[in-house]
């Protein structure tokens, strides 16, 4: 129903199926991504406008028409620790894609948590999770990025919600030919960021809690370039939710005023687009 009034089509490799969490996830993230379009280009018409008022924001934004639907596309790739249909690359963490480095002895986790037992030998193959935008009404799932399911399924379901708003930030990006993030790189270093890996995190994003599993939350991908930092800005201001912890508030201000100060106009360009 709400799939349908946003033009949203959701398609699955044979032999899978969207859950009903990630199905949930998907509208979710759909809803507050729309909701945020609207009121930051017009909200007075949006109060009164409703759900069709947004609907056709969110559709004229990312250019969506009757027969260009946005399509959210999953396809696992591994089933049962096999692989079933190769592709993808970029759905896998970019951890997985960097070649081991020998120097980095100490921190060895970081290179093979996700790897693949296949026949009861480690693969170095990581499987993929997460997804990735190929283009601006296509993306791809290999899973609504939960990622570490110790904690609370509260917790579980807001990261797959940020993870589909996240891959609507590259789309949004992508919507522009890659003007937002060419602003990122534009932009003085405040708002860019050292190289990381989970045990540290780029500045200036919402830290709602301190340990891995909350940075994973917040800033969605490990990777530091333009395209991943302004897809995890487009997330921080869908939510208006920034650092503000007293090491990481300046950063924060600042990518709040970076977002702040562009979206309306990059949201009427979009809108303007055929
Ligand atoms: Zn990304």
């Amino acid at each position: 129903m709400v799939n349908t009034l946003f033009g949203i089509n959701l398609t699955a490799v044979a032999g899978t199926a969207w859950s009903s969490e990630d199905k949930q996830a998907i509208q979710e993230a759909v809803w507050r991504v729309a909701t945020r379009l609207a009121s930051a280009t017009n909200s007075s018409v949006w109060r009164g406008g409703g759900t069709g008022y947004l609907a056709t924001t969110f559709k004229a934004v990312y250019g969506i028409r009757d027969n260009r639907q946005l399509r959210f596309h999953l396809d696992p790739h591994i089933v049962n620790n096999q692989i079933v249909n190769y592709g993808c690359y970029n759905c896998r963490p970019n951890i997985c894609r960097t070649p081991k480095d020998p120097l980095k002895t100490g921190e060895p986790n970081e290179y093979w948590e996700n790897d693949l037992v296949i026949n009861g030998e480690q693969d170095c193959d990581c499987k993929p999770i997460g997804g990735y935008t190929h283009t601006v009404r296509s993306i791809e799932f290999a899973s609504l990025w939960d990622n570490y399911d110790s904690k609370g399924s509260a917790v579980k379901q807001l990261r797959k919600v940020n993870n589909v708003i996240h891959e609507l930030g590259h789309a949004f990006s992508a919507r522009l030919d890659g003007k937002p993030k060419d602003a990122v790189h534009a932009h003085s270093t405040t708002i860019g960021n050292e190289e990381w890996r989970m045990e540290s995190r780029p500045l200036g994003f919402y830290v709602g809690d301190v340990s891995k599993y909350g940075t994973m939350t917040w800033v969605q991908s490990p990777t530091v370039s333009d395209t991943e930092v302004f897809a995890d800005m487009f997330l921080g201001w869908v939510y208006n939710k920034w650092d503000d912890t007293p090491s990481g508030r300046v950063y924060g201000q600042e990518r709040a005023r970076f977002m702040n100060a562009r979206m309306p106009g990059w949201i009427r360009d979009a809108m303007r687009k055929p």
